[in-house]
């Protein structure tokens, strides 16, 4: 399976946070049911967003890349979201690029002109047969760039001339740059070989980046099938709008988790169905952490039951998830084993639940805490005044000021006691929940 992943130049966003969601729920679904599970998403570390930011920063686009790939790790570590198999970089792969490149070249599909190598769309046939559109009508769309070194409006880029100052790699067809969809073609080339099971993504991605994708492969490698199934999760709004800069409700993943538990903002993510769009509201995240209080709650009530051996997930959870990854039908079934919890009187009973809701936790990526970690954790996050804890922290200031070290470390136990860690610093005094 591979999953187009994050273009390294910035924080995630909540919408980018869905398809790493999804597809290691999937991954999870998938290694319980097949022996070996090969899963690669890729970080895009070669982009002309990347350049504009390493550009305006004077650094290197390596520094930019290496901290956001970074920091995109640990944001969805906290969302429960596992290490692909594979991680490949799309600069570690520009030599297998340009391999394929000079395939396409050598059999017709593509042709270098002013430094630019492009793919000939109307050499392959079936183009538009994934997203279903038909290239007369995309190219009255206008969303192509028309280029007079193209030979067909439609014809994307293979690659592209580098100026001194832009990041660029020596080529037969001079110093340059990969465009970006032969990026996922060639890493899936080297790392899954010429034909794969999967292929996910956001549902902006089919059109263009998987049809050219599509083209790319498919023509190299001399007809073969390229993807069997592709899956397309839907788009992500916020309160009912697009996320956009101007409007400013762009939420970053870095911030959400500061704020809510990881597990909860996983929920949500998978309450919908995948390819149904997902708008994200603040009601509907408060509803996953009630929906989680419910499910740790049933394992608290089996808390001093051992778990039953050799226990797996009940069988219509399962056959759920492996019905196009129906979430929300598998999280009702998960509700139905919290509800028998509550209910049951039975010691062997109690601990085949117990059992079945941690297997079948585990396969969605949650309920793997101890039921006090998540009450612990949801109550500091959710219930602190923020106003009140602003005030506490101006009278913690002026009690040092006046050398009462006594009131300031009083107060700071009673910011601890509402579950308030305060993070000290030379430019003041910043608070998380704990
Ligand atoms: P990018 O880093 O922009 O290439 O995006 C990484 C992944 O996030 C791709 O699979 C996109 O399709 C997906 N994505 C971006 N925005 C959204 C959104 N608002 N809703 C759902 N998926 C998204
Ligand atoms: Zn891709």
């Amino acid at each position: 399976m591979y999953v187009c992943g994050p273009t390294v130049y910035s924080y995630a966003h909540i919408g980018n946070a869905r398809p790493a969601v999804i597809f290691d729920t999937l991954f999870r679904v998938l290694k319980n049911r097949y022996s070996n599970v090969v899963y690669a998403r890729n970080i895009t570390d070669v982009d002309d967003k990347i350049n504009k930011a390493a550009r305006e920063q004077d650094v290197a686009i390596s520094v930019i890349t290496d901290k956001f790939a970074d920091i995109y790790r640990q944001d969805m570590a906290a969302l429960n979201v596992q290490s692909p198999s594979i991680e490949p970089k799309a600069t570690d792969h520009i030599a297998e690029m340009i391999g394929m490149i000079e395939k396409l070249i050598a059999n017709g599909h593509a042709y270098a002109a002013e430094g630019h190598v492009l793919f000939n769309v109307p050499s392959f046939a079936d183009y538009g047969a994934l997203s279903k559109r038909d290239m007369k009508e995309m190219i009255a769309g206008a969303r192509v760039e028309v280029a007079p070194y193209k030979k067909d409006p439609a014809d994307f880029v293979l690659w592209k001339p580098s100026d001194e100052d832009t990041p660029g790699w020596s080529s037969p067809w001079g110093r340059g740059r990969p465009g970006w969809h032969i990026e996922c073609s060639a890493m899936i080339e080297t790392h899954l070989g010429e034909s794969i099971d999967i292929h996910g993504g956001g549902h902006d991605l089919q059109f263009p980046h998987h049809e050219n994708e599509i083209a790319q492969s498919t023509c190299a490698h001399g007809g073969k099938l390229y993807v069997k199934y592709w899956m397309h999760n839907g788009f992500l709004n916020v309160e009912g709008d697009k996320m956009s800069k101007s409007i400013g409700n762009v939420l970053l993943v870095h911030d959400l988790i500061e704020q809510t538990p990881g597990e909860a903002i996983r929920l949500a993510l998978i309450t919908g169905h995948y390819r149904a769009p997902l708008d994200w509201t603040a009601a509907g995240l408060v509803e996953a952490k009630k929906k989680l209080d419910r499910l740790y709650g049933a394992l608290e009530g089996l808390e001093h039951v051992t778990p039953a051996a050799n226990t797996a997930a009940p069988e219509a959870f399962v056959s759920a998830l492996e019905d196009d990854l129906n979430t929300p039908k598998a999280i009702a079934e998960l509700f139905g084993l919290a509800k028998a919890a509550n209910t049951a009187t039975d010691e062997t009973q109690k601990a085949v639940i117990k059992a079945q809701l941690l297997a079948a936790g585990d396969l969605i990526g949650l309920l793997q805490q101890s039921p006090s970690d998540w009450f612990n954790a949801a109550k500091s996050s959710a219930d602190i005044d923020a106003d009140k804890v602003e005030a506490l922290i101006q009278a913690r200031v002026s009690a040092r000021q006046n050398k009462d070290f006594a009131e300031a470390d009083r107060i700071r136990d009673e910011l601890d006691a509402m579950g308030v860690e305060l993070l000290d610093s030379r430019e003041g005094t910043t608070w998380k929940a704990k």
